[in-house]
């Protein structure tokens, strides 16, 4: 009689980007592959992703473009999985790829259809989705060398298992935390967590009046007075603070800071391409020839109405006065908050309005397979490991990068028992 061959048994604990990844890898390489997912449906958070266009990766990845205890770690998982790797994952999935500045996008500009190649592709493999089953309590078998996982009612036994829990931000996707809990029953350090990618909150009360103003800028964060994180963008202004692609950028290392202090410091210049000499010949040339205007016409043209009334009232400078008669020092000081304006952090929207989560799990206790040095057989995967990248696709790669390459090392090895 002919002997069966059997397949190794993966289980995958969680159905976002990374688990998804690495069910398809391996399932690809023949193992029999499960994943648990507690939501109702696999991948929601895919479909919010890119303001629902998915913006799934991109062509200028390097490790300078995210931020980890372990930069050496996160530069070799993304040496083994690339962007050409993403691509070529999605291209054999049937998923036409754009790229508009180096930013990669299904060409159809759906996230929708990003997650439906993907479900199509594990329905193909045989890939079996149970849903509703949240995992709490994953162990080894000592008498088998299993990996037990349980949703308290029902245990599953694995040769493999992928924790792909993702992390705390936007909890409304299904990533609770909960995969920290399952890594420190493992034995594993949680690097301290803060929302990133997520919109600021500042504490003075002038903001509800430039509420909806944008505006480029170069945006600055200091940390005893040490300027710790720079970026340039379109910043907007809100009720409560400041919003937009550089503040998301700066985040991070914003809430970081709040964990010990209860402010921090911010300095933005609306007027970068501009130096002090310009502005002065650009005054001096407006003086001679607007002599008739009053400071606020004189003003206008700068910037945004609402920054440039903001910045006059700071100054101490009366809009109807005649240019003429506003003093020197005054125009130096509207200047000034054109290219120093200083706003007090002190606080974030919470995980909820985070994109992602900066810490999570220390990779220093991972091999570079993605498997646990404190439980081996168990991999992790995701944004549940201390590795956050910058706006721009870099989360959807580290997914894809981290997933795979566990997906890869869980499907081979020993048949345990
Ligand atoms: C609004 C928004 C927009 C974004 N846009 C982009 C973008 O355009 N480009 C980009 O690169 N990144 C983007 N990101 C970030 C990116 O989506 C994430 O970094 C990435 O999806 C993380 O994948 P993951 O698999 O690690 O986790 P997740 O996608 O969060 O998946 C984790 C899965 O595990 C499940 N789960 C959790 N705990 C358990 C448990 N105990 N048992 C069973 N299942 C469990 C969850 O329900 C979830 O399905 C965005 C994020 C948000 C919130």
């Amino acid at each position: 009689m002919k002997k069966m061959a059997c397949r190794k048994k993966v289980g995958i604990i969680g159905g976002g980007a990374s688990g998804m990844a690495a069910a398809i890898t391996a399932a690809r390489l023949g193992a029999e592959v499960t994943i648990l997912e507690r939501n109702d449906r696999i991948g929601k958070k895919i479909l919010v992703t890119g303001n629902g266009k998915c913006n799934l990766g991109n062509y200028h990845l390097t490790p300078s473009e995210y931020y980890g205890e372990n930069p050496a770690f996160i530069e070799k998982a993304l040496q083994r999985f690339n962007t050409e790797d993403t691509i070529a994952f999605f291209n054999s999935m049937g998923l036409l790829i754009k790229e508009r500045n180096g930013y990669l996008y299904p060409a159809c500009e759906q996230a929708a259809v990003v997650l439906d190649v993907l479900r199509y592709e594990l329905q193909a493999l045989g890939v079996t989705v149970i849903t509703e089953c949240k995992i709490n309590s994953v162990a080894k078998d000592g008498k088998t060398g299993k990996i037990v996982v349980s949703d308290g009612v029902k245990q599953y036994h694995y040769d493999a298992v992928v924790l792909a829990c993702g992390s705390k931000a936007a909890p409304k996707t299904g990533s609770d935390g909960s995969g920290y809990k399952l890594a420190k029953q493992l034995g594993h350090h949680i690097v301290p967590t803060v929302p990133a990618l997520v919109q600021l909150k500042c504490r003075e009360d002038y903001f509800k009046a430039v509420a909806g103003v944008r505006a480029d800028a170069v945006i600055k964060i200091y940390d005893k007075g040490k300027c710790v994180a720079k970026e340039r963008g379109e910043l907007q202004l809100t009720e409560y603070g400041i919003s937009g692609i550089p503040v998301f950028q700066i985040s991070r290392v914003a809430n970081y800071i709040l964990r010990d202090n209860s402010e921090v410091l911010a300095e933005i210049n609306f007027l970068s391409d501009m130096s002090e000499d310009t502005y002065k010949k650009f005054c001096e040339e407006r003086r001679r020839t607007q002599k008739g205007r009053t400071a606020e016409e004189f003003f206008t043209g700068m910037l945004h109405k609402k920054i440039m009334a903001l910045f006059l009232k700071m100054a101490g400078i009366k809009g109807n006065i005649p240019i003429s008669e506003a003093e020197e020092e005054k125009m130096q000081q509207v200047f000034a908050l054109c290219k120093k304006f200083r706003v007090h952090i002190n606080g974030s929207n919470p995980y909820d309005n985070a994109q992602v989560c900066a810490g999570g799990v220390d990779t220093m206790e991972l091999t570079e397979d993605m498997e646990s040095c404190k439980m081996p057989g168990v991999f992790l995967a995701g944004e549940l490991l201390d590795v956050d990248g910058k706006c721009g696709g870099y989360n959807l790669q580290w997914a894809w990068s981290s997933g795979t390459l566990a997906g890869r090392a869980a499907a081979s090895g020993d048949i345990k028992g």
